[in-house]
């Protein structure tokens, strides 16, 4: 039957490479947030994560699967973002080089970061040079071997270990909900809470500008779009991938969208009554149950937070412009 990248053995393979390395975060709970929703609500913190996101799981069980030659040749990414500093850690860990692509104009805090890590950052021209041609040259010459943000069979089981602990942690739940960009993180969670608890409604949330993901379940195949406006830049994909889109088809049971109104609003409510720091991206399913967007009351819930990694003054900004006052105090 399994013509699927992934199952779950893969994820729980994954989670016995991460334990030890990967951090075992904590899963949050606020009697505020179960009061305004009627629900009973599960956070689970990935913006507590190494490098501040869920894709150190990823990034790290792909290169931990790498061969001799694969290590003695190191590893490329192409990404500004998460996955940028997640393989740049990976690659650190396993003592092997790493190359990460980056736009010349990326913010200056994260290409320092990525090089704190100990990885080589490229620059190249978004507007005048084709990344994935330079990539590709750069892996030939040198050998290296590329791995994508979120379409590899690796990358996607690595993902999902992250509900594998959640469920682990509390057990059965009604309703998972899951942010979704390229549907690494979705394809690996959804996967573990159809193999667990086949009744547990599987929900990805996604930034209202780019509604790809529920148009291409809705259609049946992928549909992609240019790159949507949003504040949630790791949900900014204008596709699924070939190796996620089938996951996502098989297991996950809706798309809802929210807009950046609304995730502003979230991000407000987890830090100022949870004193949570999460960016506008790993706002996104929080933001799907605290604005109503799908039915949970008197539901258990769980809702992965996806990352941490913002800029204080942009946060700033963004949380003066939330409605509602985050200044209570959190009970
Ligand atoms: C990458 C990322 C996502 C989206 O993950 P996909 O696997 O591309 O769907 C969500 N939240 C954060 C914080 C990310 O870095």
């Amino acid at each position: 039957m399994s013509t699927l990248a992934i199952d779950y053995d893969d994820v729980v393979a994954a989670h016995r490479r991460l334990e030890g390395i990967a951090h075992h975060t904590p899963v949050l709970r606020s009697a505020t947030a179960d009061e305004r929703t009627g629900a009973s609500l599960h956070f689970k913190a990935e913006h507590l994560q190494r490098i501040g996101a869920f894709k150190f799981r990823g990034g790290y069980n792909a290169i931990n699967q790498f061969d001799t030659r694969q290590k003695a040749g190191g590893v490329i990414a192409f990404s500004s973002g998460n996955h940028a500093q997640a393989i740049a850690l990976s690659a650190r860990l396993h003592g092997i080089r790493a190359v990460i692509v980056m736009p010349e104009d990326a913010p200056a805090i994260k290409i320092a970061a990525t090089r704190g890590y100990g990885a080589e950052v490229v620059l190249y021209d978004r507007y005048t040079q084709d990344r994935e041609a330079l990539g590709r040259e750069l892996a030939v010459a040198e050998g290296l071997t590329l791995i994508p943000p979120f379409n590899h069979p690796h990358v996607m089981a690595g993902q999902g270990t992250a509900a594998k602990e959640l469920f682990d942690d509390v057990g059965e739940l009604d309703l998972l909900l899951v942010p979704v960009g390229g549907g690494g993180l979705l394809s690996g969670c959804a996967t573990v809470a159809k193999a667990r608890y086949p009744r547990c409604h599987v929900v990805g949330v996604e930034p209202e500008a780019g509604n790809d993901a529920q148009r291409s379940l809705a259609s049946g195949e992928i549909v992609s779009i240019a790159t949507p406006r949003t504040i949630a830049d790791g949900a900014q994909t204008q596709a699924l991938g070939s190796l996620t889109f089938p996951v996502l088809r098989e297991y996950v049971d809706e798309i809802v969208t929210v807009s950046d109104g609304e995730l502003v609003n979230a991000m407000s409510f987890l830090a100022g009554r949870m004193k949570q720091f999460v960016e506008p991206t790993g706002c996104l399913a929080a933001a799907a149950a605290l604005s109503g967007q799908v039915a949970i009351e008197g539901r258990r819930v769980g809702i992965i937070l996806s990352g941490g990694n913002v800029d204080l003054n942009r946060f700033a900004e963004l949380i003066q412009s939330a409605e509602g006052n985050p200044h209570e105090i959190h009970r």
